[in-house]
């Protein structure tokens, strides 16, 4: 009798829980697990902006340079590249929008540091967006908030940065809370020429977008890859409004690394937040990457030009921090993988035995400790009794 109810229950509580996490579940299982340690440092917001970049940017070559995992390859710090700000003085003589975008001219020195870290393999350049912001949602403000106006006269040396949040987005008109979504032949135009200005400075189609404050939707993705675009960095969910507070809204997911999108877009998820001027250390960072190796994972560093920007000291701090992580990394890892994001997007992709493991009995015991990181279903597990057959089979995968 005891063991019929113990069988219906088991029964019952797993369809329950099984309906309950079922994204997550099949995500945890369909997601690649990787062989090696792999660690990718991603900084956004580099190119339009003041000119002290290329100083930073040079420094930050030179540090990663001083490391390598063991098959000799340097540290990869992704740089999402802002190809424009608004130029103020025209737009505000003319009342209509003007953009300044990089070029050898004003940004020679920033190109050639970014140029060259490229060569030595310690940068990979990526789309940020060719604002980062959507220009007539910054015009609208702007005639309404004086802090926006004054942030319009002082550009283009003014910081993206120092708009207020929702405006940053690109892919939305955010003039008004809530958020309005964008025509589709606006963004199909917008992305079309964003990746052709791109491929005009850098000579390359971007391979990898990163959407400003992880908000775009999908119709930005198949513009994206129309353009050639093949890989998009997420949060692991795609945000697609702002709601009525400027909170990013409209959450798809979950999205997990490795899985392709529409027009066979790859996914890759950054959530390792690494923001050393916010109070970020290299230890919480370590620890963070250990997590992902037992994942499976890769870990993807998000890492801002803001902390490598203003101060000396700050500058100095947000170096020092990123180099003590990645001795960590290179002392406690003797398999650790640095990659491009690029270079992780494909090896995903194509699954390459030589990364992605394959073998039954580890995806199992992976998968299992996935499981464990979806918050209810552990909270589920316990209070079932279904933790004892879970945890007796993950120690038997071991
Ligand atoms: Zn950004």
């Amino acid at each position: 009798m005891l063991s019929i109810v113990l069988v219906l229950w088991f029964i019952t509580t797993g369809v329950v829980m099984i309906l309950h996490s079922r994204h997550g579940i099949v995500a945890s299982w369909r997601e690649p697990v990787l062989r090696r340690p792999v660690l990718i440092i991603e900084s956004d917001d580099w190119g339009a902006g003041p000119v002290e970049q290329a100083s930073a940017i040079s420094e930050i070559a030179g540090m990663l340079a001083t490391f390598s995992d063991s098959d000799k390859r340097r540290p990869v710090m992704t740089l999402g590249i802002v190809l424009a700000t608004a130029d103020g003085e025209k737009t505000i003589a003319t009342g209509s929008y003007h953009r300044a975008l990089i070029s050898r001219h004003t940004h020679g020195a920033l190109l050639e540091a970014i140029k060259s870290g490229v060569e030595a393999g310690v940068f990979s350049i990526q789309l940020h967006g060719m604002e980062h912001f959507w220009p007539p949602a910054l015009m609208t403000v702007s005639k309404t908030d004086d802090a926006v106006m004054a942030w319009l006269k002082a550009a283009p040396a003014s910081l993206t940065e120092d708009l207020p949040s929702p405006l940053q987005s690109r892919w939305i008109d955010a003039s008004e809370l809530p958020s309005r979504p964008l025509s589709k032949t606006t963004v199909q135009h917008a992305a079309r020429e964003e990746v052709d200005i791109f491929q005009e400075i850098f000579r390359n189609i971007p391979f990898v977008a990163v959407p400003p404050t992880f908000i775009w939707n999908e119709e930005v993705e198949n513009a994206w890859a129309a353009a050639g675009v093949e890989v998009i960095v997420t949060p692991g969910a795609r945000f697609e409004s702002r709601d009525g507070k400027g909170r990013p809204a409209g959450s798809k997911g979950p999205i997990y690394n490795g899985q392709s999108g529409e027009h066979n877009i790859i996914y890759l998820v950054r959530d390792v937040y690494f923001e050393p001027s916010l109070g970020h250390t290299a230890s919480q960072t370590f620890d963070a990457l250990r997590a992902k190796a037992r994942l499976g994972r890769p870990a993807l560093l998000e890492t801002h030009r803001f902390n490598f920007l203003g101060s000396a000291e700050k500058k100095d701090r947000s170096l020092a921090e990123l180099g003590e992580l990645l001795q960590m990394a290179v002392n406690n890892y003797t398999d650790l993988a640095f990659l491009s994001s690029e270079k992780l997007a494909m090896i995903l992709k194509k699954r390459t035995p030589e990364w992605v493991d394959s073998q039954f009995r580890r995806r199992l015991h992976v998968w299992i400790t996935r499981l464990g990181e979806i918050p209810r279903l552990r909270k589920l597990a316990w209070l079932t009794g279904w933790i004892l057959p879970v945890g007796l089979l993950w120690r038997l995968t071991a």
